[in-house]
């Protein structure tokens, strides 16, 4: 744990302090801090993080990330390793992405800044200015998009999706292209539904109006080449693709990386030029940004391009074999669970858990039972066609405790069949019906959220059934404004 504290002259090392608490007091409070979270290693949580299941891998990240984390990576010519490792992840996703020689890239901090940057490249290199730009992107797409399109002034026009695939329609996105449109998003795959979109036929309609077209791989880029390699049928999603010019992929995902790590790829450099900054019209240093940061750690990087030699092109083949084992297991094992499914045909290594209709229990209170069982599985609110479900993702990590997941989750449906129905009293419907989620004030967002059962001072309650049922019957916007209220006071410095 004290690896790269080598160089002080204290006697803090030893036990004794500088002014504050010794280091080993330290380090045994934030280990007990850390107690308090998801586990990050042992496949038990199956979303936000990504475990290969290789204590080594876990391990080799955090020492090249010690070993890098105080260079900047604000400035290549003064630490060229950072330039020199960049480069070389860079090369290494293009590679695996159907780039050629022309392509280029950058490494950010994650998938939403990758996702943010394509956006911006986009409206910066449009062909014809306009004043109202517009990115078309299926409803599926990432919430980055929103909140690229949110931060730099640009209007999102969601596509609706095919009702029972899931996938995005060709024909509908091709018609809302406009003269604004700057940049066609689609993703591969989506994440809550784990389905490629069909990108080909949406690439060569947005080449056709001559605009760009991004795939966003966040998720899928480090492990869909690899299913092929495996004898999947992927089909077609990455630069190879006629008329995609950009794609990202996250290095913090299926490239068990640290997290802090992404790839940003363009097709030609000239596509990338309108993410770059400059700034000489200040009297400091002539500030150059390739992504929206400015000082940038090495350390997530170092740690990625750790991990990705360490494991090389054998490894992550493996880590795939055993993660698609995994899936395919878990799959066909939801499917065995009287009243539970598998939404769509998942492409990937995803999958969204639903009940049949008619199903007599809840699948939030499937999700708290699972949590009493040491699982972590998400719950995604219903929304257009797309109802209620549990998101998994499948790790390396899940390979072999397939039947341990499986044996509970099917415990943890009779659990909740016996719970019986979770129900939003009718006062309570009508109540958040009749709220107008833009003209709330503060008392009555108070109000709500103690119904929700959200109540701050108390901690949150073990069982989140309840607030989710609260949390489904509001509308969209209202989900928003209650959440983002609750999140400002989670985020109080002097809360009791
Ligand atoms: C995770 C993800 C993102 C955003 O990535 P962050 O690293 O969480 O910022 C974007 N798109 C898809 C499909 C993702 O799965």
């Amino acid at each position: 744990m004290t690896h790269g504290m080598t160089h002080g002259k204290s006697d803090g090392m030893n036990g004794g302090t500088n002014g504050g608490k010794s280091i080993d007091d330290v380090l045994a409070e934030l280990r007990a801090l850390r107690e308090t979270d998801l586990p990050t290693h042992g496949g038990r949580t199956l979303a936000y993080v990504y475990d290969s299941g290789l204590a080594e891998v876990g391990e080799l990240g955090e020492r090249a990330h010690a070993l890098a984390s105080s260079a900047n990576g604000l400035d290549p010519t003064a630490f060229p390793s950072l330039l020199r490792m960049e480069n070389d992840l860079v090369a290494t996703a293009a590679r695996l992405l159907g780039g050629d020689e022309r392509t280029v890239g950058s490494v950010t901090s994650g998938g939403t800044e990758s996702c943010m940057l394509a956006v911006l490249a986009a409206r910066e290199g449009a062909k014809q200015r306009t004043s109202t730009p517009n990115i078309v992107l299926p409803s599926t797409a990432h919430a980055a998009f929103r909140k690229a399109a949110h931060l730099f002034g640009l209007r999102a026009v969601h596509v609706a999706v095919d009702e029972k695939t899931f996938r995005a329609d060709p024909a509908a996105m091709a018609a809302a292209i406009d003269d604004d449109t700057v940049l066609v998003v689609a993703s591969a795959p989506s994440y809550a539904h784990g389905v490629v979109d069909p990108i080909p036929d949406i690439a060569a309609e947005a080449a056709r109006r001559g605009v760009r077209m991004h795939v966003d791989a966040c998720i899928g880029g480090w492990v869909l080449p690899y299913l092929r390699r495996l004898g999947d049928e992927v089909p077609p999603f990455d630069l190879a693709v006629e008329g995609v010019t950009s794609i990202s992929v996250d290095l913090h995902k299926y490239a068990y990386c640290p997290k802090g790590a992404s790839v940003l790829l363009h097709a030609d450099a000239r596509l990338r030029g309108g993410h770059y900054f400059a700034s000489a019209d200040w009297p400091g240093y002539t500030m150059l940004n390739t992504t929206l940061q400015s000082t940038r750690s090495g350390g997530p990087l170092a740690a990625a391009w750790a991990v990705v030699r360490y494991l090389g092109d054998d490894g992550y083949l493996r880590l795939a074999r055993d993660t698609r084992t995994a899936t395919e297991r878990i799959r066909t094992g939801v499917d065995g669970v009287e009243g539970l499914r598998v939404l769509g045909s998942p492409d990937a290594t995803l999958l969204a858990v639903t009940s049949e209709d008619g199903a007599d229990f809840d699948l939030f209170t499937v999700a708290d039972e699972m949590a009493l069982r040491g699982w972590y599985v998400q719950p995604q609110f219903g929304h257009g066609s797309s109802p209620v479900n549990l998101h998994l993702t499948i790790t390396a990590a899940n390979h072999g405790d397939e039947d341990g997941f499986l044996t509970d989750l099917a415990d943890a449906v009779a659990a909740a069949r016996a719970a019986g129905p979770v129900v939003v009293a009718e006062e309570m419907r009508t109540l958040i019906g009749a709220i107008d989620a833009d003209t709330l004030t503060a008392e009555q967002f108070e109000g709500l959220l103690q119904a929700a059962g959200l109540d701050v001072a108390g901690g949150l309650p073990d069982r989140m059934a309840q607030v989710n049922a609260l949390l489904q019957a509001a509308p969209a916007r209202l989900r928003e404004r209650v959440l983002l209220e609750f999140l400002g006071l989670l985020y109080r410095p002097h809360r009791g």
